[in-house]
């Protein structure tokens, strides 16, 4: 924490709190760093879910590729705010309306979570063209602190990818850049290379054995970021030599990463008033405004 920090808090009005305070300098250094480690054939997207405050936004854009969304709403939020900046929409549970509006918007990337969802896009489409990437539900074991997303409502299992290539036959609008797994949230630099190195293994086995050009793995978010221990800030010069000697072996992929928290979490803070202290059966409690 910069030192004139604190002194910040205290001079906040009460009626201000609680409140989310940004350094937004830092917050311009550390994304800098994230980037200046990672290797060329790396593209980095900001997860809007994790903060989209419109100084956040405008702090990160020209330090980022672009931004992933999960929803309309947070499309044409990033579209206001940052509007030449790419954006990549993804998430369960596209509307209609809203693929009609990122097909308007001209959304970079969309990411396909469903053959249901990839049929309802190519209706939409008309004489447009759209570059996707299929989102895969990858069976893998992340270990035991990471929080695995697999198994639920987040993509799709690999078999049911044929399918989707089925549809894209009719389809050419529909143009596959690659595949999507953000598998996993949580995980330190050494368990997310293990991780991404099984992702792109199996993504360049499954694409050859279709003789599809795969160009591009997106392989989410979830760089962990340690909340007890908030000094410990993720290792991205770690994970960028890793994903350097990684890529090394995939000479034609593109490789694209979307964290969130780990980007602005240690720029900023949650600041409140502790209104009361309370003893009860042994256990303090701090009573918080907000
Ligand atoms: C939440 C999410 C992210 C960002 O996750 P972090 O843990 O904040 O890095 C990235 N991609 C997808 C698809 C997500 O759902």
């Amino acid at each position: 924490m910069r030192p004139e920090a604190s002194d910040l808090f205290v001079a906040l009005p009460d009626d201000d709190l609680p409140a989310y305070v940004y350094d937004l300098p830092d917050l311009r250094e550390h994304v800098r760093t994230i980037r200046a480690a990672l290797p060329e054939r790396v593209e980095l997207l900001y997860a809007a879910k994790a903060n989209s405050d419109p100084g956040i936004l405008r702090t990160l854009a020209g330090h980022v590729h672009g931004f992933e969304v999960a929803s309309g709403g947070e499309l044409d939020h990033v579209r206001a705010i940052v509007p030449d900046a790419p954006i990549a929409f993804g998430g369960p549970g596209k509307t209609q309306q809203e693929l009609t509006r990122a097909l308007s918007a001209g959304a970079e990337r969309l990411h396909i979570e469903s053959e249901h969802e990839l049929r309802l896009l190519t209706t939409l489409l008309g004489d447009r063209t759209v570059e996707v990437l299929l989102r895969v539900n990858l069976p893998v074991d992340v270990g035991r602190v990471a929080l695995a997303m697999g198994g639920g409502p987040f993509g799709m299992d690999p078999v049911r990818l044929d399918r989707c290539l089925k549809v894209m036959e009719s389809a050419p609008g529909v143009r596959l850049r690659g595949l999507h797994l953000h598998l996993a949230s949580g995980l330190q630099a050494q368990s997310h290379l293990r991780l991404v190195d099984k992702i792109l293994g199996w993504a360049e086995k499954w694409a050859r054995d279709r003789g599809i050009d795969l160009r591009e793995v997106n392989v989410g978010g979830g760089m962990g970021v340690d909340y007890a221990s908030p000094p410990a800030v993720f290792d991205w010069a770690a994970l960028g030599a890793g994903l350097r000697r990684i890529l090394a072996r995939h000479p034609h992929l593109t490789l694209r990463i979307e964290p969130g928290r780990s980007v602005t979490a240690y720029c900023g803070w949650y600041v409140t008033e502790v209104l009361d202290i309370k003893f009860s059966r042994g256990h303090a409690f701090a009573v918080l405004r907000g």
